[in-house]
């Protein structure tokens, strides 16, 4: 039926990265490179999904780009595959640089890697690690869009996504730390601690753009009376663009720098900010790429963290939060992790009212800012606002002012979509909910 649909043209959106790529290629370098990722990649589980893939299409129904489109078979989870690696494989990896072009928007923009297709096949076939494995082949072939290009670049030359050079991260946290200490007299950002509880790490944006949230994790810190530190060295970002461009060497150079920092200071774990695809990077796929079993340190999520510091007494809330708030599941720590119920209990500990989106929990919908697709910058834009139309439908059907998202990714995807949408909505992290609610002893003093 859907199918009958006249559909809207394929319109190529125009990216630097991804044109001059294609330009450069030959049938000969495109059939080598698809051949040799197959070959050391591909393995049996690929194998077993092509297998046993009975194109059913019960998985369209999970994908919010598809809803988006008006049901669209293009968007669908398996349409995706369709257009990608399913012809890679009918036609033995014989494609044209056309193909590639138009494979490579599909995989990077056109699919957040967000799982949720994956709980609705009846073979739990994962598309995420097929379209991801498309991402590797575009990677190889030098095929990548410009601004995550950029952002995995800048984790090569400097080890962190935002070209922060090592003075300017000292600097950063030096200036929060001045910042906070008019406001909390006593407080310390510790740098290079060694033997601390705890090393806290970042996303590269935050001493960027979002210093105001280094800021409140020092005051949440020495309110709580944790034994905490921050490396003064590279090593500091737990972010990943690399893992969603495809290009795990670089991956895998993160991971061992962040863990390595880690294991120099002597901490027993890492608290990470409230950020899903970083905690999907150092919980799973850069851990696993790099052939080890679990975390040389163990990692923590900020939802954890502030459930630690929650019931057990170290933050007390003063005043809880007086609007009705939603809860966003970010899908790297929900579906990645299960953390829905954790999330939920710091909401009602911080919150008056909780209103929930429908779907929720593991089921609910990325915000489309997922799997690197708002790294791929402006161009893509439109890409992920239209793709995600549903998600302003959830939103809004909740009635509520504020939405509470604990990861960046989710911010910045949920910001287009309300700016776009126009609804009349606000988000924040948790960490914010906790800064403007917590006991503040040293304010009644
Ligand atoms: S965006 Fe999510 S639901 Fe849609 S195809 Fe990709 S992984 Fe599946
Ligand atoms: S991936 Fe699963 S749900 Fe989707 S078409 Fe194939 S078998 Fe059906
Ligand atoms: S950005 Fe947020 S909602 Fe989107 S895939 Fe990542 S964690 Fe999920």
């Amino acid at each position: 039926m859907s199918s009958q649909v006249a559909r809207e043209p394929y319109v190529l959106v125009a990216d630097k990265g991804l044109d001059a790529g294609v330009a450069r290629l030959t049938d000969e370098k495109i059939a080598k490179v698809i051949g040799a990722v197959l070959e050391a990649e591909g393995g049996a589980r690929l194998k077993a999904y092509v297998d046993t893939c009975a194109h059913c299409g019960l998985c369209s129904e999970a994908c919010h780009f598809f809803h988006s489109h008006d049901r669209d078979p293009r968007y669908s989870p398996v349409g995706k595959v369709k257009q990608t690696m399913w012809e890679i494989l009918d036609k033995g990896g014989n494609v044209s640089p056309e193909f590639i072009g138009r494979a490579a928007r599909v995989a990077y923009t056109e699919c957040n890697l967000c799982k949720r297709c994956a709980m609705y096949c009846p073979f739990g076939i994962d598309i995420a690690y097929v379209i991801g494995l498309m991402r590797r082949i575009c990677h190889k072939l030098g095929v990548t869009p410009q601004y995550i290009q950029d952002t995995a670049h800048s984790h090569s030359a400097t080890m962190n996504q935002m070209w922060v050079k090592e003075d300017e991260w000292i600097d950063s946290l030096m200036w929060q730390e001045a910042e906070a200490r008019d406001e909390v007299p006593d407080l310390r950002i510790p740098l290079e601690k060694h033997g601390a509880e705890i090393m806290y790490s970042v996303i590269g944006p935050e001493p960027k753009f979002r210093t105001q949230l280094i800021y409140q994790a020092a005051v949440i810190m020495h309110a709580a009376g944790v034994d905490w530190t921050m490396p003064a060295t590279p090593g500091w970002d737990n972010s990943d663009m690399a893992m969603y461009s495809g290009d795990y060497e670089i991956m895998g150079r993160l991971k061992r720098a962040h863990f390595e920092t880690a294991q120099r200071l002597g901490v027993k774990r890492i608290v990470m900010g409230e950020c899903g695809h970083a905690f999907r990077s150092v919980h799973d796929v850069g851990n696993r790429w790099l052939g080890w079993k679990g975390e040389p340190v163990p990692v923590v999520h900020a939802v954890q963290f502030y459930h630690e510091l929650l019931s057990s007494g170290k933050i007390k809330i003063k005043d809880k939060f007086g609007e009705a708030v939603t809860f966003h599941d970010p899908c790297n720590i929900v579906r990645g992790m299960g953390l829905h119920e954790m999330g939920r209990e710091v909401t009602r500990a911080l919150c008056t009212e909780l209103v929930e989106m429908t779907p929720n929990r593991e089921h609910n919908y990325c915000c489309s800012a997922g799997g690197g697709v708002i790294n791929c910058g402006p161009p893509f834009r439109n890409t992920r606002v239209l793709g995600n139309k549903i998600k302003a439908e959830q939103l809004a059907a909740t009635g509520v002012k504020t939405v509470i998202a604990p990861c960046h990714n989710c911010h910045g995807g949920l910001e287009d979509i309300i700016h776009h949408y126009k609804l009349d909505m606000k988000i924040k992290f948790l960490g914010d909910v906790i800064y403007e609610c917590m006991e503040k002893p040293w304010a009644e003093a």
